[in-house]
Order: C-alpha cells, then structure tokens, then sequence
C-alpha cells in the first residue's frame, strides 16, 4: 500500500493554509545515477542505518537484517543520498499491520550545515526493505561539506 503521495496530489483551490510536508520545504530534486557493480556503504553511510535503526519499532528485527546485506546501487550527484539494492529473506520484510512498510525510519538525523541552514537525513523504506538515504538542505543551495554526524541530533518520533 502507498499513500505517500496523495495528499501533494490534491488540488486546492481554496485559500486554506496546507500543511508543509518534508517534500514542500525541498528545492533541489535528487538525481540518482547507478553505481555499477553495487558497493559496500561507506562508514559514514553505514553509521546513518546503524544510528537510525537504532530505536526499536515494530519492523527493527528485519531492518537489522536487510541492514547486513546492503548494497549501494545508485549515487546522488549533487548531495550524498544513496540508494540500496536490498535482499530480504521472506522473515525479513518490514512490516506495518500486516503490509509491507512504506515510509520513513522513526529516527532522523537534524543538522546544520556550514552556514547554520538546516539539513535532514532520513532512511526510507519503500515496499518493506530499507530502499535509500535521503539527506537534504532546506532551501536551494547544496550542502556545503557532507553532513558531520558527530554533530548532528538523531531525532526519533
Ligand atoms: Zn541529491
């Protein structure tokens, strides 16, 4: 089931405050491009998954297990978000209510970059597997450094 995007779909044509959503407050759109053969995460990649599922909630025992066969398969060039290629025994789907979980991780990474301007990292999980790392600036500009995540907060919901 995916309902992610219904709510940005719908037109309104009333003067009614929307409320902001995470993709709203986004100006520059990834582009992701394929690394051939996939590779290991890098340390600072693969502290991103650990520290992000490091909360418990109802999918964890099953993230843990993708988290030890992932792969990077695609590379943003314009930020460090990366994409996954996932392999998942059939015990270790993510699941919410009996579905397959689409979403975001329940812990976030809340940043500054250089100039003070505000980043976030999220882990998404798409279909029940750990799918991508999703790290973006507010605003138009692009990180200045990749994100220091010894100074960052993880956030968990
Ligand atoms: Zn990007």
């Amino acid at each position: 089931m995916r309902d992610d995007g219904d709510q940005a779909d719908k037109i309104d044509d009333t003067n009614e405050p929307i409320p902001v959503t995470k993709d709203q407050i986004r100006f520059v759109t990834h582009d992701p491009q394929p690394v051939v053969p996939p590779r290991e995460l890098n340390a600072w990649e693969r502290t991103i998954v650990d520290r992000l599922l490091s909360a418990p909630f109802p999918g964890r025992q099953a993230a843990l297990g993708q988290a030890a066969t992932l792969r990077v398969d695609a590379e943003c060039p314009r930020c460090p978000s990366v994409w996954f290629r996932t392999e998942a025994a059939p015990d270790e789907l993510i699941l919410s209510g009996g579905e397959r979980y689409w979403g975001i991780a329940p812990c976030e990474f809340h940043g500054r970059d250089l100039d003070g301007v505000p980043y976030q990292i999220l882990l998404h999980i798409e279909d029940g597997l750990l799918a991508w790392i999703d790290a973006f600036r507010f605003g138009p500009e692009p990180f200045l450094q990749r994100p220091d995540l010894a100074t960052a907060d993880v956030v968990c919901a």
